[in-house]
């Protein structure tokens, strides 16, 4: 399944530089997948950089958590802690509201806001989320009746020539 998205994904990111010369400076490699993808020409001489489909989230978060924990560890963050726990001990739950949820969407933001930024560059003007989001839609709906004929022509051949 990967392997079926990636090689177009490739296909098309070759075939790139060749509609816009100046996008082969954009191309860069994910330092713990090694997918290439594109990014602000300014970062894309960098080998540090997590591609969007996924290894940046997780990066984003591991390092969140070494970070936490090597707060609470240290004695400002334990005297903290401790303070924190103290409070929450003497006051009941506080009032204050939630962040505000931002609406779900189907794929991950950071695939779904790179896929905005590549689109955007190329089509030369900016797309909005909704626009982007009705886009991948679409080509989710025609992969899927792609696969469904090519099984329905297998099941068909099979009927035909049983093995
Ligand atoms: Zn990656």
């Amino acid at each position: 399944m990967i392997r079926a998205l990636v090689l177009p994904y490739y296909r098309l990111l070759r075939s790139l530089p060749k509609t816009d010369p100046s996008l082969r400076q954009w191309r860069t490699r994910c330092r713990h997948c090694g997918l290439f993808f594109l990014t602000y020409f300014r970062n894309a001489w960098r080998t540090d950089l997590y591609c969007p489909f996924g290894c940046r989230e997780a990066h984003r978060k591991a390092a969140s958590i070494k970070r936490s924990t090597a707060y609470y560890q240290s004695r400002e963050g334990k005297i903290k802690k401790q303070a924190l726990n103290r409070q929450r001990s003497l006051v009941s739950p506080s009032p204050t509201p939630p962040p505000l949820p931002r609406e779900p969407i189907p794929w991950p933001r950071d695939t779904v806001e790179y896929v905005r930024a590549v689109i955007s560059q190329i089509e030369g003007r900016p797309f909005t989320l909704p626009e982007i989001l009705t886009l991948l839609a679409r080509i989710v709906r025609q992969h899927r009746i792609a696969r469904r004929r090519r099984r329905d022509q297998i099941v068909a051949w099979l009927n035909e020539f049983p093995p």
